[in-house]
């Protein structure tokens, strides 16, 4: 694969790189913030391509059989991934049954698809297929939320806790379920910034813009190089991450000539839309903790679980390695994603410039471990359809599992709104704009 040098800029801190290549294996880190911009792979289009067409295989066999089978005094219960989200419909839980379906089943499924979509043509050596674009900007913002990883520990999780009760068997689609997430985990990797720009060079090929709206900086890159985007009077488009030129005077939307999304100096509203998310998560986090989020009805006797009774529960039983992981997973990352991202917001309103390389590296920890805090409810989701064994035990959802839910999408969302550049604007000695 060719690659010629450009002009890139960090998404985390805004400093211009030129991007050279690298001997294969290696990766470029931001000299700036260290956040990573590239790694360097010797594959052109046939891997991700196998990858996410073996993804789609396996995902139809994940979806055809059981998933796994309990047996309790000659009682055989088998669950399989969408008994999952439906048990959580019929338990009139239907907001946790959506963000269920969504995060396990349909974006993963869209994830691999529009993968498919967009290298199939490449492959066949043919014209990009319509929409190109817009399928790789979905790509682009579907990816964090295809949650594949997280149901594979949230079944895990689930075997462990129901060893003790019951006989756990493992189902053919758990097989084919591990395959899915490991060709997903190969096919994310290796479709990266360079597969990307090959797609979008194959787009400028067949549908040359007769006006470009902007002009990219890759095409004539400037001849000094400043140290940030912003100061050099470029914008970085957040899909496609090429550089294009500020129109002078700034108007009010510039379109990336590339892939045609919105471009702006910085994330609009950021502040003030993250202080939002944050504080709506904030309040969910307390129903949250405080509403059960499961019960477990042996012999139609049960008491109500929130989050911590759990633990404890797991405690007693003597399963500490599952008490620690729920306990990390549902306590400690929502509450450090929530004391993070409020001081990061604090940090950026009173313009501190106390470590800005330790804050970023901060902001990139919660945008890495945000989403692992869904094993809960996916342990909930697996529970509540496999464990329905009449008067023996069953298992019921709580409210709590919503609002813990919630919780989980809300700091996400108030994530994916703060721009980490802003940490580094009030470093800059420049009145460049932002939008706060
Ligand atoms: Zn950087
Ligand atoms: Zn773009």
């Amino acid at each position: 694969m060719t690659l010629s040098v450009y002009l890139s800029a960090c998404p985390h801190c805004d400093a211009l790189h030129r991007v050279h290549r690298l001997p294969f294996g290696q990766s470029a880190l931001c000299s700036r913030c260290g956040t990573p911009l590239y790694h360097s792979r010797m594959m052109g289009v046939d891997q991700p391509l196998a990858f996410a067409l073996t993804g789609l295989l396996l995902f139809i066999l994940a979806n055809s059989f059981p998933l796994l089978a309990l047996e309790l005094s000659g009682r055989v219960q088998e669950s399989t991934l969408l008994d999952g989200i439906t048990a959580l419909f019929d338990a009139g839980m239907w907001l946790l049954a959506l963000l269920v379906c969504c995060t396990s089943l349909l974006f993963p499924l869209l994830i691999l698809s529009s993968m498919v979509y967009l290298l199939l043509p490449l492959k066949l050596c043919r014209p990009p297929w319509p929409c190109t674009t817009r399928v790789l900007r979905a790509l682009t913002t579907l990816t964090p939320w295809g949650m594949t990883g997280v149901y594979a520990l949230g079944v895990m999780v689930a075997i462990v806790k129901l060893r003790d009760m019951a006989t756990v068997t493992p189902g053919i689609a758990l097989y084919a379920f591990f395959g899915l997430l490991l060709t997903t985990i190969a096919a994310q990797l290796v479709f990266d910034a360079h597969i990307r720009r090959q797609i979008f060079m194959a787009v400028a090929a067949s549908h040359p813009l007769p006006t470009p709206a902007a002009k990219s900086a890759q095409e004539s890159p400037p001849t000094r190089l400043q140290p940030t985007a912003l100061r050099t009077g470029l914008l970085r488009c957040h899909t496609c991450t090429l550089l294009v030129h500020r129109p002078d005077p700034p108007t009010e939307t510039t379109i990336c000539p590339r892939c045609g999304d919105t471009l702006h100096p910085r994330k609009p509203a950021s502040l003030t839309n993250t202080w939002a998310l944050l504080l709506a998560a904030a309040l969910f986090y307390i129903p949250a903790n405080l509403l059960p989020v499961m019960t477990v009805i042996r012999f139609g006797q049960g008491e109500p679980d929130t989050i911590l009774s759990g633990i404890q529960h797991l405690i007693q039983s003597g399963l500490w390695p599952l008490a620690l992981l729920i306990f990390f997973a549902s306590i400690v990352v929502p509450l450090m994603k929530l004391c993070i991202l409020t001081f990061l917001l604090l940090s950026v309103h009173y313009h501190m410039q106390w470590r800005p390389r330790e804050r970023t590296t901060l902001y990139r920890v919660i945008e890495l471990f945000g989403h692992w805090s869904m094993v809960d409810i996916f342990l909930i989701s697996i529970l509540t359809a496999l464990v329905q064994l009449g008067s023996l035990t069953t298992v019921e959802p709580g409210n709590g599992a919503t609002f813990f839910g919630m919780v989980v999408v809300l700091t996400m969302l108030a994530t994916k709104h703060f721009d980490p550049r802003l940490i580094w604007d009030a470093l800059e000695k420049t009145d460049g704009p932002t939008s706060r």
